[in-house]
């Protein structure tokens, strides 16, 4: 079915560096570009740091997520919020070293094709693939689809910081998020995702009472025992962290 459309609505327009990018990327020698993941993610980091910041996971940051992957070689990963394909270039190249598959969702269809475009560049189109939409009506359609079936080993939240928690409530709910479930979350001390903190943070208990304070939206699974760690980095926005969230059991409600 389809939606209401409004020509160039306010909340996606651009500021044109994405598609920049794009024409920097192509002025290159792209001999040295063309399936080469490590080349293609340096030339990109120039563009950042020389020519227009991009908001791509970053170099501390990223190398952090890529030994993760190497060692719980998952035979999935899901990003939500995708951008210009920076995070699904690294992260896609490393579960294709262990045979894995990447989701990336995106909900603005302009970051999404220029992201499908790098990744093709890459040499990456047969491990990773973009979806455009928004991640939670996406996801819904990827369960019910029966596309994605059982716990989703790993799962990465790079979207929006106001909707990480219902984003993973939802998943708790649908069961795609379970035991054995591996959730990363970028960006959880800055900008800041305090109420997602407290969930991944709390007991069963704790997040049943947290159930009852909220009288509305998703309500998850409070019976998933988690495990969270945060590793802080240094960014050039001060201090940030990564969230990591190991689903280790869980208890009878
Ligand atoms: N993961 C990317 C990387 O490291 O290269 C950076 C992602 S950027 C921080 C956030 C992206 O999330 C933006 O491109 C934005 O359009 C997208 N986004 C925001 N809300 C979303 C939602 N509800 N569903 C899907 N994508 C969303």
């Amino acid at each position: 079915m389809s939606k209401p459309f409004s020509p160039k609505p306010t909340k996606y327009a651009l500021d044109g560096r994405e598609t920049d990018l794009l024409h920097y990327i192509y002025a290159q020698d792209l001999s040295a570009l063309t399936n080469n993941p490590t080349n293609l993610l340096s030339a990109i980091n120039t563009y950042s740091t020389t020519t227009n910041p991009l908001m791509n996971i970053g170099p501390a940051k990223g190398a952090y997520i890529e030994e993760l992957i190497n060692a719980q070689k998952a035979s999935l990963m899901i990003e939500l919020g995708g951008y210009i394909g920076y995070s699904a270039i690294q992260f896609g190249a490393a579960m294709r070293a262990h045979g894995g598959k990447y989701i990336s969702l995106e909900i603005n269809p302009e970051m999404a094709a220029v992201a499908n475009q790098l990744i093709s560049l890459a040499g990456l189109s047969d491990t990773v693939s973009v979806i455009v939409g928004t991640a939670a009506e996406t996801l819904r359609g990827l369960v019910s689809s029966k596309q994605v079936e059982g716990v989703i080993p790993m799962l990465f939240l790079d979207h929006w910081q106001s909707v990480y928690l219902s984003d993973l409530k939802l998943l708790e709910g649908l069961g795609a998020v379970g035991v054995g479930s591996v959730v990363l979350a970028d960006n959880v001390i800055f900008p800041g995702a305090p109420d997602y903190l407290e969930w991944v943070q709390a007991s069963c208990d704790g997040k049943r009472g947290l159930n009852l304070k909220e009288k509305e939206g998703e309500k998850g699974d409070a019976g998933l025992v988690y495990e969270t760690h945060v590793t802080e980095f240094e960014t050039q926005f001060g201090k940030d962290g990564v969230a990591v969230t190991k689903v280790v059991g869980r208890e009878a409600i």
